[in-house]
């Protein structure tokens, strides 16, 4: 240890580690992940024109109401920092991504609120291309209170998994700006327990060092400037079976094929992750206007226009891809996504169970998008003042009461609050008690939408195709062909070849199942028609959002907006009376002891009609579209064979079939504010072959193909 206490190990400089490649995924193990992530952030200045991905895991929680994560704020010396500590983090279960410095820096936080382990949290991660090329452990991982936990061989195995076959571990030192070491962490809100350098205990350092050996990692000894080679085989044969064994677990479950140049990739794709099978083409008779084809085409194309379209546009324009964006009007956000206001706050459950957790990780990174796009200077009207949910019937109140009542959840997430806190919260006669978000409110989706956009265009070639209707889609010598005709007011044209592209992401809404590779997708279409109504009254004080039997908004640019109706099947997007006048009585339903609500005055018949597409299970679909007319044969095939029993094995460990390069974006229901960026984030993360924010779990509940898996896998018919 030198003079200040600092550990002369663990002097780890980024710029070494960056200097062959310009993508870094690191993994940070510490006890203390505020002041692992600040020692990381007081360095990364030195990495312009590089991008860097920091995975922290930690057995012990922050949230951005930790005292620590303040202090940052206060006393960072980078801006990076700073903005690091600006974001919202919750102690909530799963992984917590924030996008820095527009997606050069992406820090994923992985934490759990039961009593999972940080090899719990390993096991969730796949990284099936792009892999982690150097781990950190803090040095109080290392340290007598905490080595129990960390230095364990199955966690070394999970990290070495995950790993390049040449990635390193080394010790990260926590030193705060002024050069003071502060491991101190806040266990709760009055006890410290202190963690030092001094209490590295140095037999840790040598357990550590077996531990790389045993698990294949080169060690870096910075004390000798030496990297301790040793021949490692036999780990590299362990780890590649490691990672089979995931792989067959969700062998079903299709992962994306990223389209990347082998340098990009690091020696990361050894082993074939899915059994390529090249799709047939359908025979086609459209009229198509021959182009001439060039092979080396790497645009991404989407179909769509939407928020989600927009989103996944941007979470790929962050890693440099090339997009073209099919959109059949004339201007961006002319769907679901084109209401004024829209409500964001995230969908929790009493069990907390995965639908819960998806919902607060994806709320949480809406939260984060939004604020960026704010701090880059896009207009986007909003209000962060809070949404409070209350039950609107003796059925949704008790439901409602159940899921405040199930768990303590973290206070940024929600709190419990009485009548009269409502009616103080909300401003208005509420006279009920109920659900508080405090980091939701509304944001308008078709400005969000326009940002989104605007930005992707800053950073990449964007090319949009407006008054363009797509109307088919093949796959021909590895690109996918898209047809469609150009809208105009006139007439609508012949059907054209429009381009063809490595990649197709079908984003398109309410029409997402209207292609014949997407029929299938069990998806059923809502109609919804949101009020625009005058403020007037004791409207005029409402503070914050309100969710009962729909929802409504505090005043912007005096309007608010109540609604919405619910009509499965719609026939037609026509403006109704009708619904128009229920968005009023279902807010009075709601609160009957209440006068404001007869401040809803929605005669002047200015409304919004959209649809929005909704799945069984609440889960969007996102991923590889699975291809379902040969899943139906292949079930076809297996029943007639003897030992038809035996068909959920087989489909256990087959992949499903599904079209290469083909995914779908949506189902986002009525909560694509709160879940679309994180979704089309995962997807732009999978389709690049990056670290996607959702472990596998998510992975699969979101996946296309998981409504005809249930049944497969339980030896049903489909
Ligand atoms: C009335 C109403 C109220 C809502 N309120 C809220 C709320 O308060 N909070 C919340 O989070 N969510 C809310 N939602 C849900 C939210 O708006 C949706 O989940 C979200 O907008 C869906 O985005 P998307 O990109 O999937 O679809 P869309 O926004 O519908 O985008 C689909 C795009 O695809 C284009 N397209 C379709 N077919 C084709 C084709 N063949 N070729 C080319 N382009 C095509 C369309 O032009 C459109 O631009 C509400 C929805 C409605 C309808």
């Amino acid at each position: 240890m030198n003079a200040k206490g600092v550990n002369p190990l663990s002097r780890i400089n980024l710029a070494d580690l960056f200097h062959t490649q310009s993508y870094l995924q690191l993994g940070i193990i510490t006890h203390n992940p505020i002041a692992a992530l600040q020692s990381m952030f007081n360095q990364l200045e030195q990495i312009n024109q590089k991008r860097i991905h920091i995975s922290v895991l930690s057995k012990s929680k922050i949230s951005s109401i930790d005292p620590l994560w303040q202090h940052i704020a206060q006393s960072s010396v980078t801006e990076l920092a700073t903005s690091l500590s600006q974001q919202h983090v919750a102690n909530i279960n799963g992984c917590q991504r924030m996008s820095l410095n527009n997606g050069q820096i992406t820090v994923d936080i992985y934490q759990y609120t039961d009593n999972r382990t940080v090899n719990d949290m390993l096991a969730d991660i796949i990284t099936p291309h792009i892999r982690f090329q150097h781990w950190l452990l803090s040095c109080d991982t290392l340290s007598s209170v905490n080595s129990d936990h960390y230095l364990q061989q199955a966690i070394f195995w999970q990290c070495a998994r995950l790993s390049a076959d040449h990635a390193c571990v080394s010790i990260l030192a926590m030193d705060t700006p002024s050069g003071v070491v502060t491991h101190q962490r806040v266990a709760t809100s009055d006890t410290i327990e202190a963690v030092h350098d001094q209490d590295v205990v140095p037999a840790n350092i040598s357990k550590l060092q077996l531990l790389c050996r045993q698990t294949g990692f080169r060690f870096i000894d910075e004390l000798s400037n030496d990297i301790k080679h040793h021949d490692n085989a036999i780990e590299l044969a362990e780890r590649q079976a490691l990672r089979q064994q995931q792989l067959d677990t969700y062998a079903y479950n299709p992962l994306p094929q990223p389209n990347m140049p082998p340098s990009s990739v690091n020696n990361s794709v050894e082993e074939p992750l899915t059994m390529a099978n090249r799709q047939s083409i359908p025979n086609h008779t459209l009229n198509t206007a021959q182009k001439k084809i060039d092979p080396n085409s790497d645009t991404i194309a989407i179909v769509g226009g939407g928020i989600a379209s927009a989103f996944l546009a941007l979470s790929l324009a962050k890693r440099g891809k090339k997009i073209t964006l099919y959109c059949q009007d004339d201007a961006i956000a002319q769907g679901a996504s084109a209401n004024k206001q829209g409500a964001i706050y995230p969908l929790l459950t009493p069990d907390n169970g995965p639908l819960s957790q998806f919902f607060q990780q994806a709320y949480l990174f809406s939260r984060h998008q939004i604020d960026a796009l704010l701090n880059q200077g896009h207009p986007i009207s909003h209000d962060f003042c809070g949404v409070f949910q209350t039950g609107f019937d003796p059925r949704s109140q008790q439901r409602l009461d159940k899921i405040i009542n199930a768990q303590q959840w973290p206070s940024n997430i929600a709190v419990k609050v009485n009548a009269q806190q409502a009616n103080e919260l909300t401003q208005v006669d509420v006279n009920k008690g109920g659900f508080y978000y405090p980091l939701g409110g509304w944001v308008c989706p078709y400005e969000l939408t326009q940002a989104a956009i605007k930005q992707a265009m800053s950073l990449t070639q964007l090319e949009l195709v407006f008054n363009t209707h797509v109307d088919d889609v093949q796959y021909i010598d590895n690109q996918w062909h898209v047809y469609g005709s150009h809208l105009s007011s006139e007439r609508k044209n012949a059907t054209q070849l429009l381009g063809h592209h490595s990649q197709l992401v079908i984003a398109s809404g309410a029409n997402i199942n209207q292609l014949s590779q997407t029929a299938a997708l069990p998806l059923t279409p809502f109609r919804g028609q949101v009020s625009h109504i005058p403020t007037q009254g004791q409207l005029n004080q409402l503070s914050s959002v309100i969710c009962a039997n729909g929802y409504l908004t505090p005043q912007h640019e005096h309007s608010h907006c109540v609604g919405a109706s619910y009509i499965k099947h719609p026939q037609d997007l026509a403006f109704s009376e009708l619904e128009q006048q229920q968005n009023q009585q279902k807010m009075a339903q709601s609160f009957p002891d209440s006068h404001w609500p007869k401040d809803i005055d929605t005669h002047d018949n200015q409304a919004r009609v959209g649809v929005r597409m909704v799945s069984r299970d609440h889960f969007p679909v996102m991923g590889a579209m699975a291809n379902v007319a040969q899943i139906q044969a292949r079930f076809e095939q297996q029943r007639q064979l003897p030992q038809w029993q035996q068909s959920p094995k087989y489909w256990q460990q087959n992949i499903a079939p599904h079209y290469q390069q083909l995914y779908v974006l949506g189902g986002f229901g009525s909560r694509g504010i709160s879940s679309a960026p994180l979704v089309a984030e995962s997807l732009a993360a999978m389709m690049t072959g990056e670290l996607s924010p959702l472990g596998m779990t998510l992975q699969t509940l979101l996946s296309p193909n998981r409504m005809w898996m249930r049944k497969l896998l339980k030896g049903k018919a489909i």
